[in-house]
């Protein structure tokens, strides 16, 4: 049975608005939509892919990751990727590591 818990929204950090203010000043973050709090699967791990920001590295959108959340749920064995040692990222790019999906666990 998965356990569901409610987490921070990472994009917004809790504040339920769009961080970057694309739209508009009062745009409601996209990830959460505008609650300020996710609900995520446990167990779960910090994405390694945006460091647990939910915002993709060099960009201003959402990490395609862990989809915004800044965690990411690790249900099948939670040994450090060997792709990426870790960092969620492949080499040479800012992309998702292919092996483990940008995780930095497998
Ligand atoms: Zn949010
Ligand atoms: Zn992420
Ligand atoms: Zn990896």
């Amino acid at each position: 049975m998965t356990e569901i818990t409610t987490i921070t929204c990472a994009f917004c950090k809790g504040k339920g608005k769009d961080p970057f203010e694309i739209m508009s000043k009062e745009a409601t973050c996209q990830v959460c939509g505008g609650r300020g709090k996710v609900a995520v699967a446990k167990p779960y791990v910090k994405c390694a892919h945006c460091q647990g920001t939910g915002v993709s590295p060099y960009s201003r959108n959402v990490c395609t990751v862990c989809n915004g959340r800044g965690v990411v749920s690790v249900t099948d064995g939670k040994k450090v990727c060997p792709g990426c040692h870790g960092t969620g990222s492949a080499k040479e790019s800012n992309l998702p590591c292919l092996t483990c999906g940008g995780k930095g666990v497998v």
